[in-house]
């Protein structure tokens, strides 16, 4: 089950392992006072409220490599992580189809205080969290770890995970290369969707800083249960293991 903390979850925040990660779509949780926001349980319960399978390949990831992580705080249909503070999918009207109907018609100030207590803080939560390894002289590796749908608008995604990037390649693609050499799987270059689009926590708290990062994408319905998300974390943290030796992957680099 999804958290319900309505606050960023730090997990191993002391830890200094080469890596971190990045978890906005953690949980489908919408605190009390917002009423569901207006929607079915079953639409809660659904991919448009958050990353199915997510928040718990980042937890066993970080139970088996020790690694420090971050959750989101809440659905993001309240608001989401991942969008720069101007779109106006930050507090989406509608998400695949589904009306919001409590996200109608917000003032500058609504949308201000949902940013107050449910973004601000997760951000707050991985600017720390990195700018303590910096300022350690250290090089972590960045990874936002996501799900997504296996068809979108009637087309089916193939790929079974994706690793988007925006700038910089490195850590996409070493993770794409050690996948595709190690598995029979099907892995997205900046698919299903690209980084160069949509890539707001990974180029705030990884790339803006020179980090090696990327955002990794698994294919929902191969992380819909325990024993899923048991395997998947687990060839992850393989990759992410064979990655922390990489020559090109432990200097800071800016890409214009
Ligand atoms: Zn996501």
């Amino acid at each position: 089950m999804p958290h319900t903390m309505e606050q960023p979850v730090l997990i191993n925040y002391e830890a200094r392992t080469g890596i971190i990660l990045m978890c906005d779509h953690a949980t489908n949780h919408v605190p009390v006072g917002y009423d569901g926001l207006g929607l079915d349980n079953q639409h809660l319960e659904d991919h448009i409220a958050y990353d199915i399978g997510a928040e718990a390949v980042t937890r066993k990831i970080c139970e088996l490599m020790g690694v420090a992580a971050v959750l989101g705080p809440v659905s993001r249909l309240l608001i989401d992580c991942n969008r720069e503070e101007h779109r106006p999918s930050l507090v989406p009207m509608a998400s695949d189809g589904v009306v919001v109907p409590a996200n109608q018609d917000l003032t500058p100030a609504v949308i201000a205080a949902r940013k107050k207590a449910y973004y601000d803080p997760f951000h707050d939560a991985c600017e720390q969290l990195v700018a303590d390894h910096v300022s350690e002289g250290l090089v972590p590796r960045v990874i936002g770890v996501h799900s997504y749908t296996p068809t979108m608008n009637g087309e089916d995604r193939a790929w079974h995970a994706g690793f988007l990037w925006n700038k910089d390649p490195r850590l996409a693609q070493a993770m794409i290369g050690l996948l595709e050499r190690e598995t029979d799987l099907i892995i997205g270059d900046n698919l299903p969707y690209s980084g160069k689009d949509l890539y707001h926590t990974m180029q705030r708290h990884g790339a803006d800083h020179g980090l090696p990062q990327t955002t990794l994408e698994i294919r929902q319905d191969l992380v819909d249960n325990d024993a899923k998300t048991t395997e998947w974390a687990a060839l992850i943290a393989d990759v992410l293991d064979e990655c922390l030796s990489r020559e090109d992957l432990v200097q800071r680099k800016y890409y214009s």
